[in-house]
């Protein structure tokens, strides 16, 4: 199918992505690397009235490091930060994530903020921000503001976005000591979007275990050590509480035993690699 017409904007800066979101309102969209939007477009899933395009904007292409961690800009691909994050031990869990992400040709073009903007629940990099305690960095013509990602997502590829707000960028937390990172997941093929993600964070004391692809919105939760007495009750009753459903590519039965059994060999995983 082809897509409804559409205007085009290519901006160069951020004030012409805000002043555009101003006037147009939901009418309008922000295209990134546009590897989910122009599916969507040619489907006519959105019929927006104008595409704005941010890869053009300077000041939206760093990566830079803060004091709460690694601001991703909303013009970063995920190519760039994969090879950031083989390069810079700080990002552990996006260097073992990325490589999940689609194809290299489409991880070329397509961004990390676009991702999370996109909130499809199997998407790796959602999941991350979300594990790792991420936050986001939105703005308005007239304000900007930062929610954490646990606050974000509201439901299937539903988000706390206002129509008329661009996401500046996204902070992921840099790795701390004694602390040890892992991601896994199971796909029908590599490069399709995961039946099943977990991403898991494991100190000494005890595990957060994120999981993507089961309910409307990725899921976070903190779980004792695998060991103690109440592990193996904790992770069914995560995988009971996620409220599985089957679909085309799985069961319900099947997604909530691969909470358990990838959820496990995640924490394992992550708990072997504490530094
Ligand atoms: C063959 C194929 C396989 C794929 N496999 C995977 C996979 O395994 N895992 C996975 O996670 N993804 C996968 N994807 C999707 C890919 O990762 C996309 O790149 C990503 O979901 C969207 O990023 P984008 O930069 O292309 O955003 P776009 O497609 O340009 O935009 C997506 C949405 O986000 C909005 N948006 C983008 N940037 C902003 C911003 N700064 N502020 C506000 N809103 C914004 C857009 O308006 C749009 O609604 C796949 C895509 C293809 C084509």
């Amino acid at each position: 199918m082809k897509p409804a017409p559409f205007d085009y904007l290519r901006a160069e800066s951020r004030e012409d992505v805000l002043a555009q979101l101003h006037e147009h309102g939901d009418q309008a969209r922000i295209i990134a690397g546009g590897q989910s939007l122009v599916p969507m477009l040619s489907m006519r899933l959105a019929k927006p009235a104008l595409l704005v395009d941010v890869m053009h904007v300077e000041s939206l292409s760093k990566i830079e490091a803060t004091d709460a961690g690694i601001r991703v800009g909303a013009g970063v691909r995920q190519a760039r930060l994969l090879d950031w994050a083989t390069r810079d031990p700080r990002l552990p869990l996006l260097a073992k994530a990325l490589p999940w992400v689609g194809h290299a040709q489409t991880r070329n073009r397509g961004t990390v903020v676009g991702s999370v903007a996109h909130a499809d629940p199997s998407a790796e990099q959602p999941l991350c921000l979300l594990t790792l305690g991420g936050t986001l960095q939105l703005r308005h013509r007239k304000k900007a503001r930062s929610i954490p990602a646990s606050e974000f997502f509201v439901g299937m590829m539903a988000t706390a976005r206002g129509d008329t707000e661009l996401i500046e960028s996204v902070t992921f937390p840099a790795a701390q000591p004694g602390t040890g990172y892992a991601f896994r997941e199971v796909g029908r093929r590599h490069g399709d979007f995961a039946i099943v993600a977990c991403a898991a964070v494991a100190t000494h004391t005890g595990v957060r275990l994120g999981v993507g692809g089961v309910a409307d919105i990725p899921n976070v939760r903190e779980l004792p050590l695998p060991g103690a007495s109440d592990f193996d009750d904790a992770l069914n009753q995560y995988a009971w509480d996620l409220e599985a459903r089957d679909d085309l590519h799985a069961t319900a039965r099947y997604r909530r035993e691969l909470v358990r059994r990838l959820g496990r060999e995640t924490i394992e995983e992550a708990l072997r690699c504490r530094n």
